[in-house]
């Protein structure tokens, strides 16, 4: 089974709806075997969010991590990489198909509520970034 790491961000978590968010993944299959609130400073958002540097929405991108806990979590299941972008939904909400988290919930293209990994290569080095080993059960 594959994993995949998951964020609630800080739209989300400040609305509380980290349960309502949950239950999305449970339904769909996904089990989270890993689950942690921490409040992200700028330069840990930076880091996380590298790849994006050289977009204009950067800056913007980390402040808004850095402005709220956020939920950190693995999710795991048959094909959770793919499975957890389907249940999130487009990154605009308003591209998002009906039922999907970001449809429901997102309220922005910049704040729309969750991360998901887009590859298992992603998926591992993002997953080690927040978790160690130990703590994925
Ligand atoms: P994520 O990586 O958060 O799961 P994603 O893979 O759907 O989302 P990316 O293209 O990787 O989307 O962008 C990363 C994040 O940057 C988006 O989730 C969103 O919060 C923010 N973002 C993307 N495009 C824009 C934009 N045009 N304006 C503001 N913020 C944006
Ligand atoms: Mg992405």
């Amino acid at each position: 089974t594959e994993r995949t790491l998951s964020i609630i961000k800080p739209d989300a978590t400040k609305r509380n709806l980290t349960g309502k968010i949950n239950a999305k993944f449970e339904e769909a299959g996904l089990r989270i075997v890993a689950q942690k609130r921490i409040h992200l400073t700028k330069a840990q958002a930076g880091i996380f969010y590298k790849v994006h540097a050289e977009r204009p929405f950067y800056d913007e991108l980390c402040e808004f991590m850095a402005s709220a806990p956020v939920v950190v979590q693995v999710l795991e299941g048959e094909g959770a990489i793919a499975k957890n972008r389907e249940v999130m939904g487009a990154t605009n909400p308003a591209d998002a198909a009906p039922g999907t988290i970001r449809a429901e919930f997102a309220e922005s293209v910049g704040e729309n509520s969750v991360h998901g990994s887009d590859a298992p290569e992603t998926a591992a080095e993002e997953i080690s970034f927040f978790f160690a080993g130990l703590e994925i059960v």
